[in-house]
């Protein structure tokens, strides 16, 4: 698979003609190319996206909404080929992204898609004196970048928003699963969006990204990604007064009391744990047990772990596919040697796994179960980004609350109990953007999205991306 970048309406080569190795992670072997973009190529994309701007945002609502709706139709049509080109790219087990991955980019198009039809204007008034409207425009050109761990999902998350609103795009995949970003411009470009209206742009972050989120023509961004990255992009948008939303790590907290539904409890957790290879932001890593539970829990978590199989992607059986590249499994595993220097136990798995024939230069690693670790050391504060947990007894209600604070993240949060009032002060006392209680991973995307402390800036979903993707104008009338 040659990718080519999609600027105005046509596929175009990197204007230096290099490319990078797309590597599938699942063999280990190189099986495509990707553009190795630099400023020259973002110049032009944002060019054709200011181009286009004018057009696309004083087309009508209904109008903007029937072309995103076409692409969710195209999209939904090829499910499974986008669900076995997103599997092969990333490692994830086809059943996910088939089930996952990819419904959801269909939603987000056709959710942002019907919202926009639903968007009013407020008015404040005044009484006889006079009153306020208040209106609400697109930016103009908006940059997205995205990650590679929901490669679609996270860049339809943005893209199908902003479009919705009436700005225009440049987009840039992550260069370590750029396949359905470049697939999807394919369909983009059957649905016949006007030029320059969506642009992609592929390559690494310093060559594409950075002039990107620099360019004086792009007045927002959005990013999803790591947060040192998510640093030095905010420092760029704080210089030029660029709107920018974040959405960074995470180390999140998963705290179960022994009042819970055990056998629930249990099956989420291990999904909880482990899905996508551990490498979903929402992952809870720290899993946090009340003292009188912790035996039978841990017990219970090793059982249920032990029965994952992890397998080639394409494989029906695989509960794990391989993780995304050489060098992210190279981290994960130095964190497993990290946590037995700090003193923690390996309860279970922590190995590199080779498997058989074709595969057997793939990433590919156990689910992994550390214990005896407590929460300062570097294991449980550092974001591992992988299918490794550590588990740790707490023995009163603010004891746990306090160990799950004990972060410089704050995204998302799991609450295990069946005493409703606890669930609710935990929740409350909890600092994360998400908190899911007796529950994990549901997503209703009317609600905010976001999270606190070094996880990021801002929410994004439902009304919160149509109002971040637009900018509000209050209009005084005076009567008197
Ligand atoms: P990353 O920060 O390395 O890269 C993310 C994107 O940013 C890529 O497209 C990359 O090319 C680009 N980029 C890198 N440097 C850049 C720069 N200087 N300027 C502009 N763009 C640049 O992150 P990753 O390794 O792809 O993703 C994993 C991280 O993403 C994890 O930390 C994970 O927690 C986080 N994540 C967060 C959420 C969330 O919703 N909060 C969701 C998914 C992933």
């Amino acid at each position: 698979m040659r990718i080519a970048n999609y600027i105005d309406g046509v596929f175009v080569e990197p204007q230096n003609g290099r490319y990078i190795d797309n590597i599938d992670p699942s063999t280990g072997k190189i099986y495509g190319e990707i553009p190795k973009s630099t400023e020259a190529d973002v110049t032009h994309a944002v060019g054709s996206a200011k181009k286009a701007f004018p057009s696309w945002s004083q087309l009508s609502a209904s109008k903007r909404s029937s072309y995103l709706l076409k692409l969710a139709d195209e999209l939904d049509e090829k499910l499974e080929y986008f669900a076995k080109a997103e599997s092969k790219d990333n490692g994830k087990p086809l059943s996910l992204a088939k089930k996952v991955d990819i419904p959801r980019a269909i939603d987000n198009f056709r959710f942002f898609a019907t919202a926009i039809l639903h968007e009013k204007s407020e008015i404040h008034d005044m009484g006889i004196s006079g009153f306020n409207y208040t209106l609400r425009r697109p930016l103009g050109v908006v940059a997205c970048i995205s990650p590679w761990n929901l490669p679609l999902y996270l860049f339809t998350w943005k893209i199908a928003p902003a479009l919705a609103a009436g700005n225009t795009v440049v987009a840039k995949p992550s260069e370590i699963t750029p396949a359905t970003a470049f697939i999807l411009s394919e369909l983009i470009d059957k649905v016949g969006f006007p030029k320059g209206v969506i642009n992609i742009i592929h390559g690494k972050g310093e060559d594409a990204g950075q002039p990107l989120v620099s360019h004086s023509d792009v007045s927002l961004i959005s990013f999803t990604g790591g947060t040192t990255t998510g640093e030095k992009i905010n420092r760029i948008a704080a210089a030029n007064f660029k709107k920018i939303s974040l959405e960074l790590g995470g180390k999140n907290p998963n705290v179960i009391f022994s009042d819970c539904d055990f056998d629930k409890m249990i099956q989420t957790t291990v999904r909880s744990s482990f899905s996508n290879q551990g490498q979903i932001c929402l992952c809870g890593s720290r899993i946090l047990v009340e003292s009188n539970l912790y035996t039978r829990f841990l017990k219970a978590f090793i059982q249920e772990t032990k029965k994952l199989k992890i397998g080639p992607p394409m494989d029906p059986k695989s509960d794990l596919g391989s993780i995304v590249s050489k060098d992210h499994k190279e981290k994960i595993l130095s964190y497993v040697e990290l946590a037995k220097k700090e003193g923690g136990k390996v309860e279970f798995g922590g190995e590199s796994i080779t498997l058989e024939g074709e595969y057997s230069g793939g990433f590919y690693m156990s689910p992994t179960i550390i214990s005896r670790l407590d929460m300062s050391c570097r294991t449980n504060q550092e974001e591992i980004f992988g299918p490794v947990v550590t588990v740790m007894p707490f023995s009163s209600e603010n004891e746990a609350i306090q160990l799950a604070n004990n972060s410089r993240y704050g995204l998302a949060a799991t609450v295990w109990t069946n005493d409703l009032k606890k669930a609710h002060r935990i929740a409350d006392n909890i600092a994360a953007g998400i908190i899911w209680i007796n529950s994990w991973l549901v997503r209703d995307l009317r609600t905010p999205f976001g999270g606190v402390k070094e996880s990021g800036v801002g929410r994004e979903g439902g009304y919160e991306s149509l109002r971040f993707f637009t900018e509000p104008k209050n209009v005084y009338v005076d009567l008197k």
